[in-house]
């Protein structure tokens, strides 16, 4: 049987996760999951699936959260530390589906641990890309991309010379204003960014759909799972959210991935550890779908995807500033406290700000993030007091 832990349990991915394992219990065995403020949730997911440990990271839900759990033989932890506690625990396989930075130490130290790393937290990857890899090829274990971009990215050129790539396309759906003006961007609400015409995900994903600010991470991200340059990275609008990622080569021949528009397609590549099995997931019917539709991006109407090439340009600590700077904007928006087109201004004036002061060095280290990190957003914090 195969120990895994689902950190970020609760959530969207976590969930899905959960899902896929519920119909091959016999294959796994569950070590720990982790959530936050949904302890109900979390409880029930432990017993259900026998869980060993559990945690929340709010520290204040540790009684009530131990109190559900009284009379099952499952360890309570609350806080950071606690989620530490479950992703450092000795097991086969760990999903970090965490949202935003929180994730990022989570991730390291389950690679630490010894597991291969599903890894949905994109954030982590974008903010410590070099470390991650380091970790995984110092501790032998595999770092598995669940985006579905990034899934699709592994499929397509899995069996491919690196020489014969010229490029990767990666696509996106444009989210909840695809058929919005720029004009039309100027006063919509947080309710109207946290609706997706295709993909049922967590609330903050959602909005950075509708932004570009989660393709922006993604093509960092890219750059950081397969060593890919700005030239080499392209994104296009497709509205059916169907075509995930494609390969060009060298002799003008592309392979396209597709699949529904269902994480538990990505989710299932990289619990299965690449390995293809039968299952019963949706499949696409393309004589139903009749027609897949391909634009450019606007960046002027997308300005955080043009930011998302300059910080892959950068390289080094812009990840993890323009990480940083984004969720502090995005709390910003979703607490009405700034408009929804003036997160990409708070972000560069953050990134312009550190640039000048020499802060994005190009050397990636753990303790520069986490202070950079607290820096880039109090800088945020104050151009959202400004705009
Ligand atoms: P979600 O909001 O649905 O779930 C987030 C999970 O993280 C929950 O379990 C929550 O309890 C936990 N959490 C929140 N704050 C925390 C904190 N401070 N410390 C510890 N745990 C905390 O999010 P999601 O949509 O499942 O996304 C999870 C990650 O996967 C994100 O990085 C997202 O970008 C990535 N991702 C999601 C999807 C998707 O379809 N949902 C697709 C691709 C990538
Ligand atoms: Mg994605």
């Amino acid at each position: 049987m195969k120990k895994i832990s689902i950190l970020g349990a609760t959530g969207s991915i976590g969930q899905n996760t959960l899902d896929l394992i519920s119909s091959e219990k016999d294959s796994f065995k569950v070590v720990g999951l982790t959530g936050s403020g949904n302890i109900d949730l979390l409880a029930q997911n432990a017993i259900d699936f026998g869980a060993d440990i559990v945690a929340t990271a709010d520290e204040s839900k540790f009684y009530d959260l131990k109190n559900l759990l009284s009379g099952h033989n499952i360890i309570v932890c609350a806080g950071p530390s606690g989620i530490l506690e479950v992703s450092n625990q000795q097991t086969d396989w760990v999903m970090s589906a965490i949202v935003g930075s929180a994730g990022l130490l989570p991730g390291l130290s389950a690679l630490e641990a010894g597991a291969n790393v599903a890894l949905a937290n994109k954030e982590s990857m974008v903010a410590a890309g070099p470390i991650m890899k380091r970790l995984s090829e110092i501790n032998g274990v595999k770092l598995i991309p669940v985006d579905s971009e990034h899934s699709a990215i592994a499929q397509v050129i899995r069996g491919e010379e690196r020489e014969t790539l010229s490029k990767i396309i990666i696509t996106a759906s444009g989210g909840a204003f695809r058929n919005f003006s720029k004009s039309e961007l100027v006063n919509v609400t947080p309710d109207q960014a946290s609706t997706h015409p295709n993909w049922d995900m967590g609330q903050r994903i959602t909005i950075d759909s509708a932004s570009l600010f989660n393709k922006a991470l993604e093509v960092i991200e890219a750059k950081e799972f397969f060593n890919l340059s700005v030239s080499e990275i392209e994104v296009v609008i497709h509205p059916e959210s169907l075509v995930h990622a494609i390969a060009c080569f060298h002799d003008g021949g592309m392979k396209a991935h597709l699949s529904p528009a269902d994480m538990k397609h990505a989710i299932a590549y990289a619990l299965h550890e690449e390995e293809r099995l039968k299952l019963s997931l949706d499949e696409i019917n393309l004589a139903d779908v009749g027609a897949l539709h391909f634009e450019a991006p606007d960046l002027d109407k997308y300005p955080a995807l043009k930011l998302g090439y300059e910080v892959v340009e950068h390289g080094g600590l812009a990840g993890a500033a323009f990480n940083a700077a984004k969720e502090e904007a995005l709390d910003s928006f979703i607490n009405y406290k700034l408009s929804f087109l003036g997160m990409a201004d708070v972000v560069r004036a953050t990134l312009d700000e550190l640039n000048s002061k020499n802060e994005l060095e190009k050397v990636v280290e753990i303790e520069r993030i986490m202070e950079l990190d607290l820096l880039a957003r109090s800088i945020a914090k104050k151009y959202v007091e400004k705009n």
